[in-house]
């Protein structure tokens, strides 16, 4: 894909970039090389108070930043302005929590002292994806920062304005140059990137080839990795649930970002006697939803960030509908409309060997499916090759504690929707990835955990 903004809800192109070059992106690397040296002796303090600016400039300028994510991948104004207030609480949470963090820990051994200490791996390479533009690179960034990392940054092709204007507020808040770089470059200059010596780690949120490949380089050249990949995550609906309630989450989890969020609740699993009622809340709620363009603040549901995504989805849809799922709302993309739009959308009566019972549908997509009890919901929870995160709804403690217990995930959230919180580490199993971002494991990912024994 080329490097381009190209406005999701015209099919315009803004703004066009020409890659940088081998030379280009040596001139960078030595940059951040160099720039690390003198960076890790920077004190805890001086870190957080660049951090802090930062957070500054993003709650100043919101409008500005959110303006530039719906116009690069046409998420609703109103989540775009959430999405970079979300960037300053990471910034300020680590800033005051970094310290605490990596603190040397004692050891008590046969050695007068013995300890763990926490040092910077050196320049780190953040592969992002676009669909929360910011949010992805500052909950990176944030961490790595903190623990005296330098980062370097290969953004989405279809978010560069963005890519750039996080390196800008990152200078802006007094960071040395070089901290931290965006480097526009395309996927296939990733490899060399991460090949060089003097780059010590990396971590790709995005799909699951990119992540093979990403992890297959680093691991020819033994590096650490953290990778966040794609989810299908069950909402589960059991008996004693409050129905309204989970109706109303249910709405979020599938349509944040117009449903194009790893962690969207993507399977909805009911329990039979409750099922009609949930279904027939989640339809009204799903009609009453307002798609149009992103930028007005009464929209909920904005374009699909790139052509590519409205045709997967539809072709997704229509396989699943061929082999027997009836479509309850939605369901056909409007094809008079220039932008990327596909409505919000429910399918039941979805058949085993069909997309929708094995894929990740990344589109405002609800899939519905019915079970008789909690042993079969929570099989059929599990019965995917993904593992990010899961939703449940009961009042039942029993019930609560299986779910905790028996789902195969990264998350369990009783009686809420799934979302990341800097408090709480972030990311999953099997193939949604491995490692942790945000909370005390998020920043231990990228540190040498050094052992001083002394005698
Ligand atoms: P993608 O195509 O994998 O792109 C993600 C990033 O990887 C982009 O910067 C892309 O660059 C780059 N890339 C693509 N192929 C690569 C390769 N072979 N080597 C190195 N880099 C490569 O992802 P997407 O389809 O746009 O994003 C959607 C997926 O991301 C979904 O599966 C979603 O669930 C997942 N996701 C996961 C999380 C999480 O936290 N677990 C969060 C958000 C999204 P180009 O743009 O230049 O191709």
């Amino acid at each position: 894909m080329s490097i381009a903004t190209i406005n999701p809800t015209t099919r315009k192109t803004l703004k066009t970039f020409e890659p940088l070059t081998d030379s280009e992106i040596e001139a960078k690397l030595a940059l951040a090389d160099k720039t690390f040296k003198e960076y890790r002796k920077t004190t805890m303090a001086q870190r957080s108070r660049w951090l802090n600016n930062a957070a500054d400039i993003l709650e100043k300028d919101y409008r500005e930043f959110a303006k530039l994510i719906t116009i690069e991948m046409g998420k609703p104004i109103k989540e775009a302005i959430a999405e970079t207030q979300k960037c300053a609480l990471v910034c300020r949470f680590y800033a005051e929590k970094a310290s605490e963090f990596l603190k040397d820990v004692p050891v008590a051994t046969n050695a007068s002292r013995s300890f763990v200490r926490y040092q910077p791996l050196g320049i780190i390479l953040a592969v992002m994806p676009w669909n929360f533009p910011f949010w992805q690179v500052f909950r990176f960034a944030a961490p790595a920062l903190m623990a005296g990392n330098v980062g370097i940054l290969k953004h989405a092709s279809n978010v560069p304005q963005c890519a750039l204007a996080i390196e800008v507020i990152l200078k802006a808040a007094k960071f040395p140059a070089g901290v931290f770089q965006t480097f526009l470059i395309e996927a296939s200059q990733v490899e060399a990137v991460m090949a060089d010596e003097r780059v010590k780690a990396g971590t790709l949120t995005g799909s699951e080839p990119a992540g093979a490949s990403f992890v297959s380089t680093a691991g020819k050249n033994i590096k650490k990795t953290v990778l966040e990949l794609g989810g299908s995550d069950p909402f589960i609906v059991l008996d004693s649930a409050d129905i309204e309630a989970a109706a109303t989450a249910a709405v979020t989890a599938r349509m944040i970002n117009n449903g194009q969020s790893c962690i969207a609740a993507k399977r909805f699993i009911l329990v039979e006697s409750v099922a009609d009622r949930f279904e027939q809340l989640l339809v009204e709620k799903f009609q009453a939803l307002k798609m149009g363009d992103p930028m007005s603040e009464e929209i909920d549901v904005g374009p699909l960030a790139t052509p590519r995504i409205l045709q997967d989805i539809d072709q997704q849809v229509k396989e699943t509908v061929t082999k027997g799922a009836k479509i309850l709302v939605g369901g056909q993309p409007d094809h008079d409309c220039p932008g990327n739009f596909y409505p919000p959308t429910i399918l039941k009566n979805i058949p085993i060997d069909s997309p929708g019972y094995s894929d990740e549908f990344f589109g405002p997509v609800a899939l519905l499916f019915h079970v008789e009890d909690i042993n079969e919901a929570i099989e059929l929870a599990n019965s995917t090759v993904f593992g990010l995160g899961a939703s449940g709804w009961t009042n039942n403690p029993a019930e609560q504690e299986r779910l905790v217990e028996e789902i195969e995930a990264g998350c369990v959230f009783i009686n809420g929707l799934v979302k990341s919180d800097p408090r709480l580490p972030f990311g999953g199993i099997k193939r949604s990835g491995y490692g942790r971002e945000l909370s005390i494991q998020g920043i231990r990912e990228f540190v040498n955990v050094k052992t001083i024994w002394i005698k």
